[in-house]
């Protein structure tokens, strides 16, 4: 069985669909770790995309705050601004299908899925010492994650604490071999903001059977995105950092 993993698609379609291009024809279902609206111009599409097409999807922080299941008070300004925007240009159904979806951690016969850590939804898992006080945690060995927008991870052998990088700029993806007794957490990237100082959407596939995890990157029409910002009148600092990829 050949996996995809998509995270964070923040409402950017042209990423979403440079990200299903590549992938075309090499994988039997989608997953996503939430994160589906906020930021990017084209949550509706992305919204009815995704529950056409994924099998498996929890909420991300936005999700939950388009949702109305938090409070808009826990966002930047910017990030704010966004979401008001989505809740304008969403359905009553889109909506509720966002209000619907399940907290993290959501587990099938191949790993978890959380949004931000295992312990909380919420929380970033930026480095090795966060990662290492979430692995006594999981009781599987493989989790996907999201949140922090950073593509790559960490993994845990007979205590000690290991990372699993970022595709190189120069590249267009990277193979992980899953071990043994070795618990990984990896991040699939952003498809829709990547904020680790590579432009390009990120995700991943996951070959269940040969336990290869591969993650990728692929380029996108950034400038299209962009300027749907800018036509939308959301937050002109939205379409700029996408070309910064932080
Ligand atoms: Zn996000």
């Amino acid at each position: 069985m050949q996996i995809l993993i998509l995270s964070d698609i923040h409402a950017n379609w042209y990423a979403l669909e440079a990200v299903l291009t590549e992938a075309k024809g090499q994988y039997d279902q989608i997953v996503c770790c939430g994160d589906l609206v906020g930021y990017n111009p084209h949550p509706a599409q992305v919204v009815d995309w995704t529950q056409k097409n994924c099998s498996s999807v929890i909420r991300g922080n936005h999700d939950k705050v388009v949702a109305g299941l938090e409070d808009l008070s826990w966002f930047n300004e910017t990030a704010q601004t966004a979401a008001r925007w989505t809740i304008d240009h969403l359905t009553a159904a889109q909506i509720s299908y966002l209000a619907g979806l399940s907290e993290g951690p959501k587990t099938n016969e191949y790993f978890e899925l959380v949004h931000g850590s295992p312990n909380d939804e919420d929380e970033y898992i930026t480095n090795s010492s966060e990662a290492a006080t979430c692995f006594p945690h999981v009781d599987v060995p493989l989790t996907f994650f999201g949140h922090t927008h950073h593509q790559g991870g960490f993994f845990s052998k007979r205590g000690n604490i290991g990372t699993v990088a970022a595709v190189k700029k120069k590249q267009r993806e990277s193979v992980v071999q899953l071990e043994v007794d070795t618990k990984y957490m990896i991040n699939p990237g952003s498809v829709g903001q990547p904020r680790d100082g590579d432009v390009r959407a990120a995700y991943a596939l996951y070959d269940t059977d040969r336990k290869l995890v591969t993650l990728r990157r692929t380029m996108y029409p950034i400038a299209l995105t962009s300027s749907d910002i800018q036509k939308a009148g959301l937050p002109e600092l939205l379409g700029a950092r996408l070309f910064h990829g932080f």
